[in-house]
């Protein structure tokens, strides 16, 4: 029979769910950056068919099954140069489905290539549904005993400010946009996030990071000023630098 999840083992690495190539750098640096043994498992890394998908063709990508590959090659290059695993799970991004994918199913991709973890990092879900469904794997995986920690999904998590609970000087519509993603998974501690600020120096290496993912970075650096209520981009270095977590106890 196959898991129903991995298993829980305080010698496996810390696994960072990351729903599409690229967000673990840009929501969990400060994990690559400081933990012990950490894998990336990026769940919407399976190669298309058929039509680029609408994000390629804003990219000007014509062949997707090609630029997917491309992903994968800069998403395992960047993570290696930081001594880094990936792992490239077969679920196609929401640009190249239909219909979204059952949290179980999620679960079960992952526990099919990673037996084991001690803890697993999962997005809160914010800004984006294929974001959402990861965050519901993740409270799945919290349900059969795995230890989990929320991040929240940088950048679309500052594109109302920060909330009132990181800054003093947030955004109550930041506030809200948060309630809506996490509020039913974290509960009263939304508002008690563990706010974690990289070093300059982490900070500088998260950028670098950030540009290694070459085929995202100059077209979410162009896309997002449009988005962002302070018009800046997700390389705005005192946007950067801060990584917001929740730590859930066991279900
Ligand atoms: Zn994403």
């Amino acid at each position: 029979m196959e898991p129903s999840a991995p298993r829980v083992d305080p010698a496996a690495p810390l696994v960072i769910l990351s729903p599409h190539l690229d967000d673990a750098v840009w929501s969990c640096f400060s994990l690559l950056a400081r933990e012990r043994d950490v894998l990336v498992a990026t769940v919407f890394a399976g190669i298309p068919g058929g039509e680029p998908g609408w994000w390629d063709a804003q990219c000007g990508i014509t062949d997707s099954a090609a630029h997917v590959r491309d992903r994968r090659s800069e998403d395992a290059a960047v993570l290696r140069s930081l001594g880094r695993a990936a792992v490239h799970l077969d679920l196609l991004d929401g640009q190249y489905r239909e219909k979204p994918v059952p949290p179980d199913e999620i679960v079960r991709a992952l526990a099919e290539r990673v037996p084991a973890v001690r803890h697993v990092y999962s997005p809160g879900g914010i800004g984006h549904p294929d974001h959402a469904l990861v965050r519901d794997a993740g409270a799945l995986l919290r349900e059969r005993g795995v230890p989990v920690t929320v991040y929240t999904d940088y950048c679309y998590s500052t594109r109302e400010g920060w909330p009132t609970f990181v800054r003093p000087d947030g955004r109550p519509e930041a506030d809200e946009q948060w309630r809506a993603s996490i509020g039913r998974l974290v509960g009263d501690r939304l508002t008690q996030p563990r706010v974690v600020r990289l070093t300059d120096d982490e900070s500088g290496r998260k950028l670098e990071a950030m540009r290694g993912y070459v085929t995202q970075f100059s077209n979410i650096e162009a896309e997002e000023p449009n988005w962002q209520v302070d018009g800046t981009g997700s390389a705005d270095p005192e946007k950067r630098a801060v990584e917001v977590f929740y730590d859930l106890s066991a279900a």
